[in-house]
C-alpha cells in the first residue's frame, strides 16, 4: 500500500520505508502536507506498514495478519485520530486521549496517535502535546499533520522529524480529473460529454447552494443525489467541488484562474458574494467532509451536514 506512492512521494516514500523496514522510527512525526490530496491515506498506509508484524508495503493487507485486517474495519485500538472539534483541537481530546494511552497495547507494542490539521491545537492543548512530545515513551509514535507548518509552535516543530510531502501539481489540471472520472465512472476514457456533464452538474449545485443556502437541502435530491449515485463519484464531485473554491480564492486574491477559466462570469458572481476568509473555510469544510465520505454509510446525510456546516449553524 505505502508502494502505492514510490512515485508520486519518491523522497518522502523512501525515508518511511526504511523506517520501516528497519523498525527504526521516530517517535513524532510532523507531516507536511503541503496540499497532497491523498496525504491522510499515505499517511494511513505508513501506519499500517508500522502496525504490521509482517511490514507489508507492497499490498493493501496481508491475508493473514489480525492487525492489518483490523486497522481496515477502522476499529485498531492502538490508532487514535484526533481532529478539529469546531474551531480548534481542545485541550480535553488530549487529555482523553494520554489516559487511553496509559493504558498498555492490547494488540502488538506500538500505539499511534495521529493529529490531523495540528495547527489548530489551541495554546492549552499545544502545550500538553509538547510534554508528551518531551519525554516520549517507547512504542508512542505521535503524526501532527498540517498546511500550515508555521502555524506550529517552534517548541514542538523541533521535536518532530518534519515530514515534507511533495504537492502534487496534477490534481490541479481539469484534464486529470476528467480522465480520473471517466477512469472511475466509465472505464474508458471516450465519453467526454458526460464527463462534461458531471462537472456541469456539480458546478449548477454549487451555484444554487450560493444564491438559495440552507434551502439547498430542500432540494438536495434533485441537485445532487440524482446525479451523484456512489461513492466514487462522491469523491469526485467534491474534488471538483474543492478545485472550484481554489479557483474562487485564485480570483479573489488577484491570482490566476488555474481551471475553470471558461466559467469566469459564475465564478466571479460566486466570488463576490464571499470574501478570502469565507472560502477559506468552505475549502477546509469541504476537504473534511471529503475525508468523512469512505467511512460514511449514509452519504445522503452527509450533504445535510455539508450544507449545514458551511452555513456555520
Ligand atoms: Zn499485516
Amino acid at each position: 500500500m505505502l508502494d502505492r506512492y514510490i512515485e508520486i512521494q519518491p523522497i518522502v516514500y523512501k525515508i518511511l520505508k526504511n523506517a520501516v523496514s528497519k523498525d527504526k522510527y521516530s517517535h513524532a512525526y510532523l507531516f507536511e502536507t503541503n496540499g497532497f490530496y491523498d496525504s491522510y491515506n499515505f499517511i494511513i498506509s505508513f501506519v499500517k506498514a508500522l502496525l504490521c508484524p509482517k511490514k507489508m508495503t507492497d499490498s493493501e493487507h496481508c491475508n493473514d495478519c489480525y492487525q492489518c485486517h483490523i486497522i481496515d474495519s477502522g476499529n485498531f485500538p492502538e490508532i487514535k485520530i484526533i481532529e478539529p472539534d469546531g474551531l480548534w483541537i481542545k485541550k480535553d481530546q488530549l487529555i482523553e486521549l494520554q489516559n487511553e494511552f496509559n493504558k498498555k497495547a492490547v494488540i502488538g507494542n506500538k500505539k499511534i496517535y495521529i493529529i490531523k490539521e495540528a495547527d489548530k491545537l489551541n495554546k492549552q492543548a499545544a502545550n500538553s502535546i509538547l510534554k508528551f512530545l518531551e519525554e516520549p515513551e517507547e512504542g508512542i509514535i505521535a503524526i501532527l499533520m498540517t498546511d500550515n507548518i508555521y502555524g506550529i509552535l517552534e517548541t514542538i516543530r523541533s521535536r518532530c522529524q518534519i515530514i515534507k510531502l511533495k504537492e502534487d501539481k496534477n490534481n490541479y489540471s481539469v484534464k486529470d480529473t476528467l480522465n480520473k472520472l471517466s477512469y472511475i465512472l466509465y472505464k474508458k476514457e471516450e465519453i467526454e460529454n458526460e464527463q462534461k456533464e458531471k462537472i456541469l452538474k456539480v458546478l449548477k449545485f454549487i451555484k444554487y447552494y450560493e444564491q438559495n443556502h440552507m434551502d439547498t437541502i430542500l432540494y438536495m435530491q434533485k441537485l445532487w443525489h440524482d446525479n451523484i449515485k456512489n461513492k466514487n463519484e462522491l469523491e469526485i464531485a467534491f474534488e471538483i467541488m474543492i478545485l472550484y473554491y481554489k479557483d474562487i480564492l485564485n480570483y479573489l486574491s488577484g491570482r490566476k484562474i488555474e481551471i475553470f477559466n471558461d466559467f469566469e462570469t459564475e465564478l466571479s458572481e460566486i466570488a463576490n458574494k464571499n470574501d478570502i476568509k469565507t472560502i477559506c473555510n468552505k475549502l477546509n469544510i469541504l476537504t473534511e467532509f471529503k475525508e468523512k465520505i469512505k467511512y460514511n454509510a449514509n452519504t445522503n446525510l452527509l450533504m445535510d451536514k455539508l450544507i449545514i456546516t458551511l452555513e456555520g449553524r
